[in-house]
Parts: structure tokens; C-alpha cells; sequence
């Protein structure tokens, strides 16, 4: 065993135990490695054959087991974001084997989306902001060594979100949308003809990085002053509360936390509560995205924003915000243009890394 692990690249490091299936069809408790999960060709392993989809993130990481496009089975566990790239190939190989285990096949495909910078077309995951485990990571290469010589599929979260929107969720019925996350940062997920659309190096749809206000506001957390998401991401929210305090304004935000911890649910109560400054904020934020929304369609003539993320709980009165400054950018234009909320919410990203399979066949 010791000299197969040396040939592969991202060898076992975390023993662990689980119930494989046999062709006997008997469960057996055997010591998952790289070389014993694989598939072989199938011909270790009889039962079901499944798709399955993984939403990674930051925090925690979802799969799910499909069966003809139907999803049977999903699981999620902890993303520790301590573990290097084989510990967190191995971990995400462990569950993978184990829901299929559980249901009595195993797996024909893995489609994935992660909050990073792939290259789609080879499954490379360049960089992540928050987990480090994943950066410079050969997801196929990596998955493979467990699975077999088995179709492996990776995206940017926001477009596997984008991509369940617009086949089965808000987006269905258009050609050309954008799925726009809300949330700690401004994110999008582009569908162009009907497809994704992902630029000529995978990076398209950063939409939260373009340049509202140059040399002026605060800066996001890559360091751009005046963007989009140093604006409208909730990780910036407590610079403008900060700023605005300066300013010699009142909230009662800061009687539920210290002033640079304050976050989206803190904001969300305030102005749930009537907070003055909490209102103010929710109208920065929907003047901006409204400028954002009316810039992108004026590049690409997009008739449907389907906006998505922790950050719309604000619900209609955010929309309706974001509704008026982009009508008041519009003028006499008026372009028929929908702004809905997303329907899949977390399952938006299972559905649509599952989706991926299907685009690359
Ligand atoms: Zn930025």
C-alpha cells in the first residue's frame, strides 16, 4: 500500500473507516484510502450508480446524491478550514463515499462549487479567499485518486447558484440574467444565451469589484476603494457605521455589539426596530446596487436580476429600493426588467454543481 500511495499525488493521510459495499453486496468496514475507494471501472463495486453534487463553503460544505436528476439524499459537515489540500480531499471523499454508501451504490460523477477561482475547464482551483485547504487544488486529479477515472466537474459557487436559478428556480423563462449574491460580499453568476457565461479566464461576474466611486469610500476587503462591495457586502457594513457614527450619528446598534463587529443580523434587527441609521444603510445599499444592476444592463441588456444571499431577509423594501434607483439611472429608458428573489436558497448550490455534469458531457 505504502508504495501505490507514492504514486499518487494526493495520497491518504486521514484513516477512516466506513461501510463499502461489496460485490456480494455485503457491507464491509474496510479503511478508506485512495487506492481501495476506487471504482476500478466498477467492477469492485455492484449497486447504484449516483451523481452527486457539493456545495463547499466557508463555514460548511454540503453534498447531495442524485439519481436521474432527482436528489435522493443530501449531508452536510463543518468545513475545517485548518486542513491542507489532501486532508480536505480526503474529508470530502470520506462523506461522498459514505452517503453513497448509505443508500446502497456509489458514485458515477462529482460536480462541485466553491467560492473560489477555478478554471473550469480543468477542475484547477486557483485560489480561495476563506479556505485556504483549497488553493493550488487539482480537484479532478485529487477525486479521482479516490473515485476513479469518474467525470468531475468544478465552478464558482455564484454560477453553480446561477445555473440552478436559471433552470429550475427565478430565472426560469429568460435567456440572459444574472443570479447576484447579497451577502458578506457582492457576488454574480452570469447566463448569457442561455448558458453560463464564464470569460476568458473563468473570472467573469465579479460584478461586487467594479469601481462605484474612485478615490472615494472605504475599501473591500481586497482593498479597492469605493467598489461596489466595499459599499453593499456585509463584511463592510461596520466601516460605514463607523463612518456615520464619526459623523455624530446615533444607532441603537451599537448597544447590541461593539461597533466594528457589527454584521447583517445586527443591521437587520436595527431596522426591524425603526433604527434610523439602519434605514439609511439599507438605502446606500439599495442606491448602489441599483447603479450596479442598471450598469450591467446596459453592458449586456440583461432583463432579469435574480438576487440571492443573506442580506436579502430585508425583502421587498431592499428590491424596492433597488427598483427605484435603477429606474431613476433608467429614466425615460424603462426597460422591462425583473428583479426576483432567489427560490432554491442553500439547495442552489447542490442543484447547480450537479447541473454542471450535464453542461460538460
Ligand atoms: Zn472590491
Amino acid at each position: 500500500m505504502a508504495s501505490k500511495r507514492n504514486h499518487l499525488r494526493y495520497s491518504f493521510s486521514l484513516p477512516f473507516s466506513l461501510y463499502w459495499y461489496t460485490g456480494d453486496r455485503q457491507a464491509t468496514s474496510k479503511t478508506f484510502t485512495a487506492a481501495a475507494g476506487k471504482n476500478k471501472g466498477g467492477d469492485l463495486i455492484s449497486g447504484k450508480r449516483f451523481e452527486a453534487g457539493v456545495d463547499i463553503g466557508a463555514t460548511k460544505t454540503a453534498l447531495a446524491l442524485f439519481d436521474a436528476g432527482t436528489m435522493l439524499a443530501q449531508a452536510r459537515y463543518r468545513t475545517d478550514v485548518t486542513l491542507n489540500a489532501q486532508e480536505t480531499i480526503a474529508m470530502l471523499a470520506q462523506q461522498l463515499a459514505q452517503l453513497a454508501a448509505q443508500h446502497g451504490g456509489h458514485l458515477s460523477a462529482i460536480g462541485i462549487g466553491a467560492p473560489s477561482d477555478i478554471d473550469y475547464a480543468h477542475c484547477y482551483i486557483r485560489n480561495t479567499t476563506n479556505i485556504p485547504g483549497l488553493a493550488a487544488c487539482d480537484l479532478r486529479q485529487a477525486l479521482q485518486a479516490y473515485f476513479g477515472p469518474i467525470p468531475i466537474a468544478a465552478d464558482n459557487d455564484a454560477n453553480t447558484a446561477a445555473l440552478a436559478e436559471y433552470r429550475y428556480g427565478a430565472g426560469r423563462g429568460t435567456e440572459d440574467m444574472i443570479y447576484s449574491t447579497i451577502s458578506t460580499g457582492i457576488g454574480g453568476g452570469l447566463i448569457l444565451n442561455g448558458k453560463v457565461y464564464r470569460g476568458s479566464h473563468d473570472y467573469a461576474g465579479e460584478i461586487g469589484h467594479m469601481i462605484a466611486t474612485p478615490g472615494i469610500g472605504v475599501r473591500c476587503g481586497r482593498g479597492h476603494q469605493g467598489c461596489f462591495e466595499s459599499y453593499c457586502g456585509g463584511a463592510n457594513l461596520y466601516k460605514h457605521v463607523q463612518l456615520r457614527l464619526a459623523a455624530g450619528e446615533q444607532t441603537m446598534m451599537t448597544q447590541w455589539s461593539a461597533a466594528e463587529n457589527i454584521d447583517g443580523k445586527t443591521w437587520l434587527r436595527a431596522w426591524q426596530a425603526g433604527d434610523a441609521m439602519a434605514q439609511a444603510l439599507l438605502e446606500q445599499t439599495g442606491n448602489y446596487l441599483g447603479l450596479l444592476y442598471y450598469n450591467l444592463y446596459q453592458v449586456l441588456n440583461l432583463d432579469r436580476f435574480v438576487l440571492g444571499g443573506g442580506l436579502t431577509a430585508f425583502g421587498e423594501p431592499l428590491f424596492n429600493q433597488i427598483r427605484a434607483a435603477f429606474r431613476r439611472f433608467a429614466g425615460t429608458e424603462a426597460p422591462a426588467v425583473s428583479f426576483f428573489p432567489a427560490v432554491l436558497g442553500e439547495k442552489a448550490g447542490l442543484i447547480g454543481a450537479h447541473l454542471l455534469l450535464a453542461e460538460k458531457k
